[in-house]
């Protein structure tokens, strides 16, 4: 019995030392929805790594009502049930034998630990969310008598999450600014994916953006771009109930995984066709060039100025009835004077037709070489 008390001296663990965010990051002047869900994000993962044998998150339940902890789907059939105060001895029944004692004993102890690290883990959660706002914006919860001294962790957050972290009609549509951002061809594909799944996570909680809006927006934003013609109009044709979002990435991850390989080998194609001709490149005339000498767009009589470089009036496919092999960029023989936008730009500048235009067609528009 002597030994085993001996064994039984109190140790206080301080839950301070498993905390991953030993300072949160301070929330400068007035919190908003942003900070303050970064400050509870930071507190989350400190909870979390305090354990507890209650449950597989640690001390998590701190961050939460109780309620909402238990309501949570990874909780469903084993709810969390708070620590209570042992008091301060172990209850031991009269008659009770040397075993007996030895049980409670040992028992109240570890009740006394885990309500101690109880408490104290949500004391450290509490003083480091406090250290991280500045106090005029909590200074509503302060009693005139005790101070802070029984503000819980939960309702401090609660406070500031209705008085400062409520979403605006401004954040939402900034949101939706965001989902909608032009994707360039150019951009990995995976990055219009996260862009509207963030924007989802983001309004989660006020104004959910639906699966099919997200559909929409990526079909819209890949519409623009110009990219996938042909595997924009497949996606159509797939019955309704397939148009998922999880179906649209893999669908159109394996489309941009093949028009950057069709790409790659237009380009080598191109490259071929001008060195077999031992014409060297920069020569071609079809072609504009930025000041490296890289080819950026070509000429086509009948589609004007754009970003296909194996579309020239020489490769034309779908030529206007007076399409002119020999029109180039300098040289345009009355072809067409369009500069086709990049996939993705966005219009400002509309044309206006005159009826003061007049357009004559042949070779005899062509200037004359000097
Ligand atoms: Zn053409």
């Amino acid at each position: 019995m002597d030994q085993l008390m001996k064994t039984l001296r109190p140790y206080w663990h301080d839950p301070t030392q498993v905390f991953i965010h030993t300072t949160l990051s301070p929330i400068t002047g007035r919190p908003d929805y942003t900070s303050l869900k970064r400050l509870e994000k930071e507190n989350k993962d400190n909870a979390r790594r305090v354990f507890s044998s209650r449950g597989d998150e640690g001390h998590l339940r701190l961050c939460y009502t109780l309620k909402d902890y238990n309501a949570r789907a990874n909780i469903a059939g084993n709810p969390w049930i708070d620590p209570v105060n042992p008091g301060p001895r172990p209850n031991i029944p009269i008659d009770a034998t040397e075993a007996q004692v030895c049980l409670a004993v040992v028992n109240h102890h570890y009740d006394v630990q885990e309500f101690h690290l109880y408490h104290s883990t949500e004391n450290a959660l509490l003083k480091k969310a406090m250290e991280a706002v500045e106090e005029v914006y909590y200074k509503a919860l302060e009693d005139p008598d005790l101070g802070y001294y029984q503000l819980k962790y939960i309702d401090f957050i609660q406070h500031l999450r209705e008085t400062y972290g409520e979403l605006d009609d401004d954040d939402l549509s900034n949101n939706i600014k965001r989902m909608n951002a032009p994707w360039m061809p150019t951009q990995p594909i995976q990055q219009l994916f996260n862009q509207i799944e963030k924007a989802q996570a983001f309004a989660r909680e006020h104004d959910i953006i639906s699966e099919k809006t997200a559909v929409r927006s990526a079909m819209t934003n890949l519409e623009n771009s110009g990219a996938f013609p042909r595997d924009m109009k497949e996606w159509r044709l797939k019955p309704e109930a397939d148009h998922t979002w999880n179906n649209f990435k893999i669908h159109f991850t394996a489309a941009n995984k093949e028009r950057l390989r069709t790409i790659t080998t237009k380009e080598a194609g191109f490259h071929d066709q001008a060195s077999k001709a031992s014409q060297p490149q920069k020569d071609n005339p079809y072609i504009v060039r930025n000041s490296n000498g890289k080819g950026i767009m070509a000429y086509c009589f009948s589609h004007g100025l754009q970003w296909d470089l194996t579309h020239t009036s020489m490769t034309c496919r779908n030529r206007h009835k007076d399409h002119n092999e020999e029109a180039t960029v300098s040289n345009m023989c009355g072809g067409l004077n369009r500069i086709k936008r990049q996939p993705g730009e966005v219009a400002i500048f509309k044309y206006q037709p005159s009826t003061t235009n007049r357009r004559t067609n042949g070779k005899e528009n062509c200037i004359k070489q000097r």
